[in-house]
């Protein structure tokens, strides 16, 4: 089972002691536990549908660290997100940017709030909805540069 973190705690999944400042956790839960639920707004589910189908190469990348793996729910197995360009989506994390943070979360995250009435809290409601998806944006390069900011790089012999 993947780890889980409070909402909105600050991100440090395999950081050793360190955390990456201004990204925070929304929806590592465990939907065998209890975990907030209730309804989110419609136009939310069509921009995160719309996130997920954005095409590899897209400006907007908020796609972190893909793996060669399908992102898996406790309860239902595998689940296969076509993207616009047709291909299966890969796991990933999905990173969420505002003006002053970042919110990442498991891309299982989509599933647990369609399909498990997992429900996020509303200021990331609020982001995503604020999210212009023809912007630059780069989860992966933002990642690095958040990683070195941490210090984390201290923990590796030069
Ligand atoms: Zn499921």
């Amino acid at each position: 089972m993947d780890a889980i973190f409070p909402e909105l705690s600050t991100y440090n999944r395999g950081m050793g002691g360190y955390s990456l400042k201004g990204v925070l956790n929304v929806g590592w839960v465990d939907i065998h536990a209890v975990y907030p639920q209730g309804t989110v707004p419609s136009p939310f589910l069509s921009k995160l549908s719309e996130i997920m189908q954005l095409p590899t190469g897209a400006p907007f990348d908020p796609f972190m660290e893909t793996i060669r793996e399908l992102p898996h729910c406790e309860a239902c197995g595998d689940i296969r997100y076509l993207r616009g360009d047709e291909f299966v989506r890969s796991n990933s994390e999905l990173w969420i940017p505002t003006a002053e943070l970042i919110y990442a979360s498991p891309l299982i995250m989509v599933h647990h709030i369609t399909d498990h009435g997992y429900c996020p809290p509303a200021e990331y409601i609020e982001a995503v909805l604020a999210l212009e998806l023809d912007q630059r944006f780069d989860s992966y390069v933002v990642y690095k540069e958040k990683l070195f900011e941490s210090g984390w790089y201290d923990l590796v012999p030069t």
